[in-house]
């Protein structure tokens, strides 16, 4: 199938509220275009340089959602038009990413990443240290960025009923914290999980954005 011909079956298989957000790293401006003009409007990236450099050029109605490891120095780059950052892993990273939003005068939404996987990855918070950031941390101080949900990995392997299990209690922790610290803020909302391999088992799970990437634009060079 076409990136076109993907990007519309993918829409009209995804349940309503669960949204698509196409993942884009090292595809070449012609495919999103492509996808763009078969009606995607949201795109991720891994790479801050990368996703600026595509922003250039591309429409400007596109919502560019950054979904890689957030290095501290390249915020700048992203800071004028980024519309979700998924993966904040410390108080640290909001502070930084709320100080370069207040000098565009924007407020930047961001997911807490949770390490959820069985995979040794130095980044995301484990559920306990993502409970200790929103008990212990002044973040409710910061006035340009906002906390919309979650964002997790499920774990690589073949093993579905793991994955399941993973894509769980991401939903539960995200009950727990929004009854806990975001009782009246229809702003938290947002459960980032589900790519290529795990997609269907994540929506069943109580993903509302999906991240889908080779599916849609084949196997990345
Ligand atoms: C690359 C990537 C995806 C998409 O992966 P596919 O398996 O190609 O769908 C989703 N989320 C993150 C964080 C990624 O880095």
């Amino acid at each position: 199938m076409s990136v076109a011909e993907q990007i519309t079956s993918l829409r009209k298989e995804l349940p309503r509220g669960v949204s698509l957000l196409a993942i884009s790293k090292y595809q070449p401006i012609e495919a999103i275009q492509e996808a763009y003009d078969a009606g995607q409007r949201m795109f991720g990236e891994n790479h801050i340089q990368e996703m600026a450099a595509k922003a250039a050029v591309l429409p400007k109605d596109i919502e560019w959602h950054f979904t890689g490891h957030v290095q501290t120095n390249k915020i700048k780059y992203m800071a004028p038009f980024v519309s979700l950052v998924h993966a904040v892993d410390s108080f640290r990273l909001l502070r930084e990413i709320d100080k370069h939003a207040a000098k565009h005068n924007r407020c930047i939404d961001c997911l807490l990443q949770i390490h959820i996987a069985q995979e040794d990855t130095k980044y995301g918070l484990t559920i306990d240290e993502c409970r200790q950031l929103l008990a212990n941390e002044p973040w409710r101080e910061l006035e340009h960025i906002r906390i919309t949900g979650l964002m997790a990995m499920g774990s690589n392997t073949d093993d579905m009923e793991q994955v399941r299990h993973e894509f769980r209690k991401m939903k539960q922790l995200f009950d727990e914290l929004q009854t806990t610290y975001f009782p009246d803020e229809p702003s938290f909302c947002q459960l980032s999980e589900g790519m290529t391999d795990d997609y269907p088992i994540a929506i069943e799970e109580g993903s509302t954005l999906v991240r889908i990437g080779s599916m849609i634009f084949g196997e990345r060079k």
